[in-house]
């Protein structure tokens, strides 16, 4: 969980009330070498929170990261910089991530650098350049290492980013809405490259999207968040095939044709989306008082009564998935541990 304090309003010079946004709540996930996890929401859905809590940019409010096993520190010891060397970020802007007045050169010898991956020769370090553009398939690499990010495409300066972030040789990779930001006609190329390189180097990819079109395509599991809690998993074909939870069945509806997206492998048709333009019905709500009982109660089709008091826990579904809804509450249902629960 992450709960980031506020203070609103006249008494807060006086130190009011102390307020939360409740940004992330009781959210559980499990990220696989070799397998992409997209993790959908709407803007403000927190899910770009759970990334930056992964990547340790602030503290948990609550709860633990382990990595192989092995509750993941904090701080400035050695174990905390293993854990940033294993646990990489990609951004949504290439172009604010990367620094405009260094060349790519500078970026990725920094980075192999820090990372104790640029060998002890200049020879070496030439050929882990090389090495890593190869990776990201900007081929021959001397077209590319002296050039400034201005100097290049979006899709370029993002496969720039993901280079930098494979200098540190991490077992994870963290995805924030990494093609958003491209246009359409590359973004399927972008997405290509992460999943090849999931293959080649078995990396966990934490795949973060408000386009859920892109996860059934891009991603083995797909996870769905709603106002800061997670509301339905299982394999991205059976989420987006069968969802279970009416969100889910909202954002699918509202989702643009999955097959302008997936295109059969057309890199001219991903999706149109902007993050702005929500076309789902209705709002998210405040995550400083969020409703009680189940948050998506407000906008959902089959609410019952119970729905407006009582948090749903996780119901195992078939084939692995799960929703947290009460629909599933039945005689045959068992909830899935205790995870999702609160109420
Ligand atoms: Fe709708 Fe109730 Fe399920 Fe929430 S728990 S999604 S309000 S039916
Ligand atoms: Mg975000």
């Amino acid at each position: 969980s992450k709960h980031f304090p506020v203070r609103r309003g006249p008494r807060s010079l006086l130190g009011g009330p102390r307020r939360a946004v409740h940004a992330v709540d009781d959210v559980s996930l499990r990220l696989r070498r070799g397998s992409v996890t997209a993790l959908v929401g709407e803007s403000g859905s927190g899910k770009s929170t759970v990334a930056r809590l992964l990547a340790q940019l602030y503290p948990l409010t609550s709860g633990e990261i382990l990595l192989d096993g092995r509750p993941a520190r904090a701080g400035r010891g050695r174990a905390f910089r293993a854990y940033c060397r294993h646990v990489q970020m990609v951004f949504q802007d290439p172009f604010a991530s990367l620094n405009p007045v260094h060349t790519v050169r500078y970026h990725l010898t920094r980075a192999l650098r820090i990372h104790g991956r640029a060998g002890n020769s200049r020879q070496e370090t030439e050929a882990a350049l090389a090495e890593l553009l190869g990776r990201v398939q900007l081929t021959p690499a001397g077209r590319y290492l002296d050039s400034f990010p201005h100097e290049l495409s979006g899709g370029q300066r993002q496969r720039v980013a993901i280079a930098r972030a494979l200098a540190a040789d991490p077992r994870v990779l963290l995805a924030d809405e990494p093609v958003s930001m491209l246009d359409v006609s590359i973004r399927l190329g972008v997405l290509n490259l992460l999943r090849d390189l999931k293959e080649r180097l078995d990396l966990a990819i934490l795949y973060i999207t408000h386009d859920i079109a892109s996860a059934r395509y891009f991603a083995d599991t797909t996870l769905v968040m709603y106002a800061g809690r997670m509301v339905e998993g299982g394999d991205s074909e059976t989420v987006t095939q069968r969802p279970a939870h009416p969100y889910t069945r909202l954002l699918l509806a509202s989702a643009p044709d999955p097959d302008r997206v997936t295109g059969g492998g057309d890199a001219g048709s991903a999706a149109p989306e902007d993050e702005d333009t929500d076309p789902a019905a209705g709002e998210p709500p405040s995550l400083i008082s969020p409703p009680a009982g189940c948050r998506f109660h407000p906008r959902c089709p089959m609410a019952m009564e119970r729905c407006r008091t009582q948090t749903p826990p996780r119901f195992d579904l078939d084939d692995g998935q799960w929703a947290a809804c009460w629909l599933y509450d039945t005689p045959a249902a068992v909830p899935a541990g205790t995870s999702g629960a609160s109420g």
